[in-house]
């Protein structure tokens, strides 16, 4: 597979990329972006396409993938990009001072000078406060984008120093198209997947490339079906589903609420194109008995459970007492 960067390899946005590379063809370039939406939905892409387009040799509304500076871009090498990522949740007022310093030396092999900071929302205030003077009058050769899922945590000052870029979720027809043509998955897995990341390419391809994901909603629609019918030593064994994967459990708790959220949608409009479990169409039929308002119940306990855990109540008592509270609903 070709690995080069480009806007091509960009799932959706292309409103986003039409804006970029009319900028270019302007000549009306900011020195100062602020991509901006959720995580993981391709800003990050985009920016490194736009910076590499910048950069080529070419000079043409997209990279040419064969100069030089395309091929050290790729190579991750190139003297005159920089790519500032966050190391635990933080990026030191340090790695700023450093960045401002390279910011003033004149580009060794191009016009320009790009930088990215990804997750910019992770600089803490003085951080933000040292970059604000070089937003405010950068090089002529530098270009900045910050990238960030978290715009409340910047400083209004940075904002209206940048042009902001919003970045919407992708359509999920579109990653049901990569899913199935990339990765293999039938339309009905695809349309799951899709959903349950709620239009996030990097959590589609993510989840798609880990082998047992399907296999563990599988698992845990069989572990719902047999609580739901009530016997008691079925508990047992879900619970030890639950300790076995407990590095995975917000996708698990994720899952049950997709699957209850389901069979609310099946008892009220019957079979719709809202389902999401829509290959197990049968199962949320035998279980539609249920009533709405157990169905809710259950939905809050797993809501319940999701607070319990991250506020790190003890992980195995707040699985039993889901597990207890869902048989007895
Ligand atoms: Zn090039």
């Amino acid at each position: 597979m070709d690995e080069s960067i480009d806007f091509n390899k960009v799932v959706g946005h292309e409103r986003v990329i039409d804006n970029l590379k009319r900028a270019i063809d302007n000549n009306q370039i900011s020195h100062s972006y602020l991509f901006e939406g959720e995580e993981s939905i391709g800003k990050r892409m985009v920016a490194l396409s736009f910076a590499k387009t910048l950069l080529c040799k070419e000079e043409g509304l997209e990279p040419c993938n064969r100069c030089n500076s395309c091929i050290k871009f790729d190579n991750a090498n190139h003297p005159d990009f920089k790519l500032i990522e966050s190391k635990k949740g933080l990026i030191s007022k340090k790695t700023i001072d450093e960045l401002i310093k390279t910011m003033n030396i004149a580009p060794l092999e191009s016009k320009r000078k790009i930088i990215i900071i990804d997750d910019s929302h992770d600089m803490r205030l003085e951080g933000q406060n040292g970059l604000l003077k070089t937003l405010e009058e950068p090089p002529n050769y530098v270009n900045i984008i910050l990238i960030t899922s978290n715009i409340n945590n910047l400083i209004s000052t940075i904002l209206s120093r940048c042009q902001v870029i919003k970045f919407y979720p992708v359509e999920n027809k579109k990653i049901e198209e990569l899913l199935k043509i990339n990765y293999n998955k039938t339309l009905e897995e695809a349309n799951f997947i899709a959903h349950f990341t709620k239009g996030s390419v990097g959590r589609s391809i993510k989840l798609s490339e880990t082998e047992d994901f399907l296999e563990k909603r599988d698992q845990i629609i069989n572990i719902i079906d047999n609580i739901l019918n009530g016997d008691k030593t079925n508990i047992f064994t879900a619970r030890d589903f639950f300790l076995n994967n407990k590095d995975f459990i917000e996708e698990i708790l994720d899952m049950m609420l997709y699957w209850f959220r389901d069979l609310a949608i099946y008892k009220t409009v019957g079979k719709s194109e809202l389902i999401i479990n829509i290959d197990k169409i049968s199962l949320l039929s035998s279980q539609s008995f249920f009533s709405i308002d157990k169905i809710n119940d259950i939905m809050e306990r797993i809501v319940e459970t999701k607070d319990n855990i991250q506020r790190n109540i003890n992980y195995q008592l707040a699985i039993e007492t889901m597990l207890l509270g869902m048989q007895e609903v």
